[in-house]
């Protein structure tokens, strides 16, 4: 969906053309505890778009002097999270100064920008569409959220810029995946990325010691763009001192936050152990894909089983990662490296899987009516439409009735089935549910 946040002074329709994109069934008021009433998010769609909507309506009711100040920031913050701004302003009224303000702030982002002159119905309004000419933010789009006209136009207007966004994603099939190679001191992790990228590379790397920072290094594998980052491996080994090194945080944090997807790299012989939790576990919270690299095999007795004792505690101490993909090797004697790449793969792509709508709300049919959702205090929470608002990791909204008592084993009941039902099993998926009215 395209995430289109409606702007502009009080008083010019905001709400009414919010109300028009939405439908009246899914006008929706984000009612989070804590979270602030000054921004309505909302679902709708104009003509085949999509839209995810952002409406800035809420503060028209303060009338004290902060007004000026949240209406910036509650306006920043909306062209900030969206893909284009629709910049509303009443055409009846022509461009006053608040506008100007307005239209000065809009140009400071660099969000594609939509204006359109609203309560454009008859001629009276000719002059003011004119007049909005001068805000220097192209032609104005004279419509009527009223009495829905101009949508056809505001339907063009989007179109126009919204392919600029879809081939802003193409472009990242050329993107190198970025890896991060993470993991307690010894685990294994030089061994791994000399065996993986080729000593050669390793040699034209910084000189030990001269830098703490995990330094990046392209390569491709089978023809795809790899940037790799790992926390020591870079480094030129057999130093004493780095292997009397305690794990570095930062530097692992600082790969984890590079990444998109971590490779964890464990000793086989001592798998999971407390650092290792830790690691994992940021990375779920970081929301990056997560491969388990069991390396050392080599050294593992009764491999079938003890890989099958590994997978299932990876399961019990991890539960958040459930279904990320194990992979056992040994990178002394290159056997099964090969599984290592295909997994970091399979993980990037469902990480940055794309789900339609359509499928998405046909899904969640079908999983409220395998498992309804509980009454709480005799009344039924009632979700209703779900989106997609961002992939990588796939993120989700779920506009539900009486959201905030939604409980959370059944908000993990969704993320569970999601997974099932669409194949992502290894990659964060979120799931944040809101209230509509
Ligand atoms: P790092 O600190 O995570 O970079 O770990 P290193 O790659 O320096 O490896 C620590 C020790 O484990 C070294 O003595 C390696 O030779 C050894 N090692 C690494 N990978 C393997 C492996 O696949 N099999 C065996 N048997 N030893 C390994």
């Amino acid at each position: 969906p395209m995430r289109l946040a409606i702007v502009g002074r009080p008083n010019v329709g905001k709400s009414t053309l919010f109300n028009r994109l939405a439908g009246k069934k899914l006008a929706i008021v984000d009612d989070q505890p804590g979270v602030t009433r000054d921004r309505r998010f909302g679902v709708g769609r104009i003509g085949d778009i999509d839209l995810e909507l952002i409406d800035t309506a809420g503060f028209e009711n303060v009338s004290d002097d902060s007004l000026e100040a949240r209406m910036r920031q509650q306006t920043e913050t909306a062209i900030e999270e969206a893909d284009v701004a629709l910049f509303v302003v009443d055409a009846r009224e022509g461009v006053t100064p608040i506008d100007k303000v307005f239209a000065e702030l809009l140009r400071k982002h660099d969000k594609p920008v939509i204006l359109a002159a609203n309560k454009a119905e008859g001629k009276a309004s000719d002059a003011g569409v004119n007049e909005a000419f001068g805000l220097g933010l192209g032609e104005p789009i004279a419509i009527s959220a009223e009495h829905g006209e101009g949508m056809a136009d505001l339907y063009q207007a989007l179109l126009a810029v919204w392919p600029e966004v879809d081939e802003e994603e193409d472009e990242d099939a050329d993107k190198p995946v970025r890896i991060a190679i993470v993991g307690r001191p010894n685990a294994g992790k030089s061994t791994l990325v000399n065996k993986l990228i080729g000593e050669d590379r390793l040699l034209t790397g910084p000189e030990a010691g001269i830098t703490r920072d995990a330094i990046p290094v392209d390569w491709t594998w089978e023809g795809r763009p790899v940037r790799l980052v790992d926390t020591a491996g870079l480094r030129r080994k057999a130093k004493v001192q780095e292997k009397l090194e305690k794990l570095s945080t930062s530097d692992t944090i600082r790969a984890i936050t590079f990444a998109e997807v971590v490779i964890l790299v464990m000793d086989a012989t001592h798998p999971f152990e407390i650092q290792d939790l830790q690691i994992a576990d940021l990375v779920e919270r970081e929301g990056r894909g997560l491969v388990f690299c069991l390396t050392k095999w080599d050294l593992v007795e009764n491999q079938g089983a003890r890989l099958k004792e590994i997978i299932e505690e990876a399961g019990r101490l991890l539960p958040q990662l459930r279904g990320s993909p194990v992979v056992a090797l040994s990178a002394e004697t290159g056997r099964h490296l090969d599984r290592l790449m295909p997994a970091v793969f399979k993980v990037h792509g469902d990480w940055s899987t794309k789900v339609k709508t359509r499928d998405l709300n046909d899904w969640l049919q079908m999983a409220l009516e395998r498992h309804p959702p509980p009454a709480v205090n005799g009344r039924r929470v009632k979700p209703k439409y779900m989106a997609q608002t961002k992939s990588r990791p796939p993120t989700f909204v779920l506009f539900a009735t009486r959201a905030d008592q939604l409980p959370d084993h059944y908000r993990r009941y969704l993320i569970n089935s999601l997974r099932e039902s669409f194949d992502l099993p290894g990659v964060p998926i979120r799931v944040t549910v809101k209230s509509n009215r």
